[in-house]
């Protein structure tokens, strides 16, 4: 006969049964193996047992109990009793039990609970004779009646307040305190018509059918629309069931000698190593729970019962070094006697959660591996980033100023006044000082000013690397985008979801980690990473585990033996800075073209693209290249001692041109004027762009296609970047520039235009006299650079995964349109687990990637690898990129935090297996990642 109840000292049988502790938890529940494990460690628990997840999950098929549950059930119960000394439903020294809910996972308050059962009519008056409390016993059998007809046969509990709360007016009472005995009785008198009128039967005076029906109700409670719901969000599977508790009832409510409580170990909001908690005399758990009553806070419960105080202090500590980490217990003092009934690892903030970790390990509790691994990435997220309250955004969204959501696109929150446009939006932020929220369909690199002067940026338009969402991370700026259900009108300056209408100038907060837009201003706040000292402290852990020279095998020589190194995507000397600050040790992405957007270079750009011939062009180049030079020298200053990859120029050329249609504008506007004063250059201007046109400009002339249609261009930019690295060499800087060229799709590209830089490098060097560490290498963007790696990484000496692109290329998804038309449909169908463009798709995408590194060092074995795309900053993405051996990531430099965090946890997550054969290097890669896979 299968074994369905456990006894609570009958942790070693399920322990032999499940053969391990995990699966423990999975057969009788977090709550039930916390009772297990207490009572083994010799703390004070009420007896009782368990009735398993199984039986749950074969009374969730049948509707009845299991084969031989019921006698199990039955012969627990008279263990219990005697352990007690105490009989279930005999009056003279009568055992009452809770039922009690307790799934794998903590849900708490989802499922039901029934307190007192096995009180009837005869039971009651013994409880009263013997505790001499008469009081006591009737309000105990109220509240069974209540909760019997509550939750056992889903009365409303209206039913039952109702005439509570008439009869206390009747005699005038304001709290329950005021009821006396002779109260409590009349009103279970009450209490039980309640019942019959709405159940249609007396309240079972049977108690086993009481306990009976209560397990069932527990049982049932798997499937209630609370808990459902709750497991949907949590992403809790629906298959695990719950386990049942049966505990002997102990009684906070005996009088002054008795009481209740809830505590955490340490604080759960800020972590402080201080116990935490309330208590109320002479009342039940529930009480606390509800709030009813004030409650007092734990420490007065020294001067109030020294003694179950001290034994309470002792245990509390001694749960949380058996369990190393922060508890949250529940806890009831019947007569003096302390009684545990609950334990659990505490819930706890961003900020609890790092200062307990890093409080642990220095207390020599956990290891520092341990500690590094209790922090999530998005623990550090929420630390980093302005944040809205959760209860005001739960408010804000029941009172109905939630007004859309979108992709998450840049974690925090932004307050401020909507502005439709780039130039308004700074005007408002510089000249008037207001917060400014940038609203527009999409942007573009023109827009970026707005976007930097302003506290957040949402769009209509467009995805996860799409130039809002790229732009907005990269400077930290919260941003959501494709929130597709705004309409904007620019004429208008308005923008709408169905009925509520949002002017320019008018105020909306933007959550960029939850990707929700509400109406109006909701509170915010705003940390910083130096004051953080523990965080500092984790992440320094985090640094030290990645750079330990054995935390990944190397399956061939010139592989790396240390974990991932973060890098940063940085286009500006203090940015660069900011990511230095924040732990990064390398650039492995300025965008130069950025730099081409300045206001007074934007013109030199322009005639330098609209010049026919190659003079002209370089006269313009000529212009250009101190700026670049200066922007170089910068960027090597700040990142002293460390790698700066720096990309040659990327975008289409008409992205540094007016807009077409603007233009064309203009141009009929002066022709119907019959105005002829700029005419013929506008018209000329317009021709060019005309002349630019490209259908599908991301797969037209850009990267690499472009330096080789216009060479001087990289050029130019080639001499910046060396005669840059040659000025802080002499000035005393260790710098590492390192030149990417994108785009790549044949090694034939690379073939004609990387010897021509190497030979500017070359004559640079010589020129100045200075010799420094430089590389040459490629962006694996295109699917074909990837499956021809072992042919590219011939000339490329280190290769950068551009997985905006990739991932675009190899979908064959647009990047920017994807999320807006599809994606989200596609998520929500579950075509797609999640979005390719935030999270590396290991499946596909990342199995080019995997490739391309292994044919790449082959060719050559020391290759270097990093990734550029936003997916530096995704910590699945960083766990694939650790497992697939590149040497680091790169993201924006608000992100480098979380990503360090991510990087070690890949290290510990998959540090290699001791070796059983030696041939096992490349065999164990395969299956850590199949693992994962599943
Ligand atoms: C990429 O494609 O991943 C990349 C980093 O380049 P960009 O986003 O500038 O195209
Ligand atoms: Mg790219």
């Amino acid at each position: 006969m299968k074994k369905w109840v456990y006894l609570f000292d009958e942790v070693a049988k399920a322990e032999k049964y499940t053969g391990s502790w995990e699966d423990v938890r999975a057969l009788l529940g977090g709550k039930g193996a916390g009772l297990f494990d207490m009572t083994r460690a010799g703390v004070p628990v009420p007896p009782g047992f368990t009735i398993t997840t199984e039986a749950c999950n074969e009374f969730r098929k049948t509707g009845k109990f299991p084969a031989g549950l019921w006698d199990q059930a039955l012969a627990a119960m008279k263990t219990v009793e005697k352990q007690t000394g105490k009989k279930f439903g005999k009056a003279k020294n009568p055992l009452l039990v809770s039922c009690r809910s307790g799934a794998k996972f903590s849900m708490p308050g989802m499922m039901n609970t029934i307190l007192n059962i096995g009180l009837n009519d005869e039971v009651v008056e013994g409880i009263s004779r013997l505790t001499n409390n008469p009081r006591f016993a009737w309000d105990s059998y109220r509240r069974l009646i209540e909760m019997f007809g509550e939750t056992v046969f889903n009365v409303d509990d209206e039913a039952f307040e109702e005439p509570m709360a008439d009869y206390k007016e009747k005699m005038g009472y304001k709290v329950d305190t005021d009821m006396t005995a002779e109260d409590w009785k009349e009103l279970t008198s009450i209490f039980k018509e309640v019942f019959k009128k709405h159940v249609g039967f007396d309240f079972p005076q049977d108690v086993y059918k009481q306990l009976e029906l209560a397990i069932k109700a527990v049982f049932e409670s798997w499937n209630g629309r609370r808990a459902v719901a709750y497991r949907n969000k949590e992403g809790i599977s629906h298959d695990l069931g719950t386990a049942v508790n049966i505990v002997t009832m102990v009684f906070g409510n005996m009088g002054e000698d008795s009481g209740t409580g809830v505590a955490f170990t340490r604080d759960p909001s800020t972590g402080e190593k201080k116990m935490m908690g309330d208590y109320l005399l002479n009342a039940q758990g529930e009480d606390v729970v509800a709030g009813i009553r004030n409650a007092d806070p734990i420490e007065k419960l020294e001067s109030q019962m020294p003694k179950a105080y001290k034994q309470f202090m002792d245990i509390t500590s001694k749960l949380e070094k058996h369990y190393k980490d922060m508890q949250d217990v529940e806890f009831t003092i019947e007569r003096g006697k302390l009684w545990m009934l609950q334990t659990r690892s505490g819930k706890r903030t961003a900020k609890s959660a790092v200062k307990v970790a890093v409080d642990m390990a220095n207390e020599g509790l956990i290891t520092k591996e341990q500690a590094v691994l209790r922090v999530t990435p998005d623990n550090v997220d929420a630390l980093l980033h302005p944040q809205f309250d959760e209860e005001a955004m739960r408010n804000a969204e029941n009172s109905g100023t939630f007004f859309a959501r979108g992709v998450n696109a840049s974690p925090g929150a932004a307050v401020g006044q909507v502005y439709f446009d780039a130039d308004t939006a700074e005007k408002m932020a510089k000249e008037e000082k207001q917060d400014t929220i940038m609203v527009r369909p999409f942007t573009k690199p023109d827009d970026v000013h707005g976007m930097i002067a302003s506290k957040g940026v949402l769009t209509s338009e467009g995805g996860a690397t799409s130039h809002a969402a790229v732009v907005a991370r990269q400077f930290g700026i919260p941003c959501v985008v494709g929130a597709s259900a705004i309409k904007i009108n620019l004429e208008k300056r308005v923008m709408m979801v169905g009925e509520a209408v949002v002017k320019e100038g008018e105020w909306i907060s933007v959550d960029g980690t939850t990707g929700k837009v509400f109406l109006g201003k909701m509170p915010t706040t705003s940390p910083s990473l130096e004051e953080q000292t523990e965080l500092l402290t984790l992440l320094n852990w985090a640094d030290e585990i990645c750079a330990r020279k054995d935390v990944r095998e190397a399956p061939a020589k010139g592989w790396p033996t240390r974990g991932l190194q973060v890098w940063a995507n940085a286009d500006y000397p203090k940015d660069a800075q900011r990511a230095r600050s924040y732990g990064a040790v390398g650039i492995g992405l300025c965008r130069t073209e950025h730099m081409f957007f300045e206001p007074e270079r934007l013109p030199i750009v322009q005639d330098m693209i609209l010049s026919e011939m190659s003079e002209g062009r370089t006269a313009a180049l000529n212009k250009l290249l101190p700026y670049q030079r200066k922007d170089f020298d910068g960027l090597f200053e700040a990142m002293d001692g460390y790698p700066v990859i720096i990309r040659l120029i990327d975008p289409p050329l008409h992205e540094f041109m007016p807009d077409e249609e603007k233009l064309l504008e203009e141009v009929i506007t002066l022709r119907v004027k019959g105005e002829s004063d700029g005419l013929k250059e506008k018209e000329e201007l317009l021709s060019a762009i005309k002349g630019m046109h490209e259908s599908n400009p991301m797969m037209g002339l850009r990267g690499v296609r472009l330096s080789i249609s216009m060479p001087e261009i990289v050029e130019m930019q080639v001499r910046a970047i060396f005669e840059a690295a040659a000025d802080c060499t002499l000035r005393g800087i260790i710098v590492k520039p390192e030149v990417m060229i994108p785009l790549t799709g044949t090694v034939k590209e690379l073939e004609w235009i990387q010897p021509r830089l190497e030979r500017i490098a070359a004559a640079v060097m010589d020129e100045k006299q200075v010799q420094f560490e430089y590389k040459f290498g490629t962006m694996i963007e295109i699917t074909r650079a990837a499956v021809t790696a072992a042919e590219v990484a011939g000339h490329a000496q280190f290769f950068s995964f551009g997985t905006n692109d990739l991932t675009q290329m190899t979908y064959g998804y647009s990047r920017d349109d994807a999320e807006r038309n599809f994606l989200i449909t596609y998520q929500e169908q579950g075509i797609l687990e999640t979005n390719p463009f935030q999270t590396i798709d290991r499946g596909g995408v990342g199995k080019l990637m995997d490739w391309a590194i292994t044919e790449g060092r082959k060719t050559r074995p020391n290759l270097e690898v990093g990734i550029c795309g936003e997916h530096g900053g995704d910590p699945s993405s960083i766990e694939w990129c650790h497992i697939i051996g590149n040497n680091y990531v790169s993201c924006s430099p608000f992100r480098v935090p979380i990503a360090r965090l991510a990087a070690a946890h890949s290290a510990l997550k998959h540090r290699p297996q001791k070796k059983t054969n030696k041939a096992n290097g490349r065999a164990s890669k395969t299956k850590q990642k199949t693992a994962k896979q599943k």
